[in-house]
């Protein structure tokens, strides 16, 4: 198993780590900062280096379902990598950064617009949520100045692990959830954004609201029946 350093510390933009195992499909590494696509976040790029100055470009980190391995996926015609391999893996920090901005900024809409969420995309340039209600039920430029009002006021948020037996103690904590937390796995993390938004979430954030800079809804689009996906870009 690899050691998910990106988990404790998302501001982590490198690691010194050992080459486990080199796929077809990816390279598999003992411990790594490359945050691997789920929940809507995708996986990170970057590139592993050699002592010898030998270079692996790495253009997208996903999770083998079958296994459980993450997989660093080496650019087309990159040099080979051999178990026991020692690398420095670096992250491509500018588009993580940005992952990380934007992400945050969705637990923000989470938080403004009233409705469940039914999915949701984050990308380096813009975001999408999408949620379950009714035509005219949402007012672009209100989301957008709400937006910003909890970007400006530079809120706090937190990632944390809370037990099953802990979640299953505070029901009032699940009941200020939009998502419910997956349990059965022994603990949930949590990101606590202080007096704003609770969730279980896996990804990674920037610490501070503030960080986001001012973002602009794009656009609110009508997916159907009860399903409006709110488009939100960097300013
Ligand atoms: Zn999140």
């Amino acid at each position: 198993m690899t050691e998910e350093l990106f988990r404790a510390d998302g501001y982590l933009k490198s690691c010194a780590a050992k080459v486990v195992e080199a796929r077809p499909d990816g390279i598999v590494l003992d411990r790594t900062v490359f945050y691997y696509e789920s929940g809507g976040q995708p996986g990170d790029s970057g590139r592993l280096v050699r002592a010898d100055g030998t270079t692996v470009g790495i253009t997208d980190t996903r999770r083998d379902k079958a296994t459980g391995a993450i997989l660093h996926v080496p650019a087309a015609g990159a040099p080979a990598l051999a178990p026991g391999d020692a690398v420095s893996a670096e992250l491509d920090w500018e588009r993580r950064h940005r992952h990380m901005r934007m992400h945050t900024c969705l637990h923000l809409l989470c938080a403004v617009v009233p409705g469940q969420v039914t999915g949701g995309q984050v990308a380096a340039d813009k975001g999408r949520l999408d949620f379950n209600v009714a035509t005219g039920a949402l007012d672009k430029a209100h989301i957008e100045s709400e937006l910003n009002r909890l970007i400006r006021e530079d809120h706090k948020a937190t990632p944390r692990w809370i037990s099953d037996e802990e979640l299953g103690a505070s029901p009032d904590l699940v009941r200020t959830m939009s998502v419910k937390p997956p349990t059965g796995a022994g603990k949930v993390r949590l990101l606590d954004i202080a007096g704003v938004d609770l969730q279980p979430c896996g990804g990674t954030h920037v610490a501070r609201t503030g960080e986001i800079g001012p973002v602009v809804v794009a656009k609110i689009e009508n997916k159907g029946k009860m399903n409006r996906r709110v488009v939100v870009q960097f300013a």
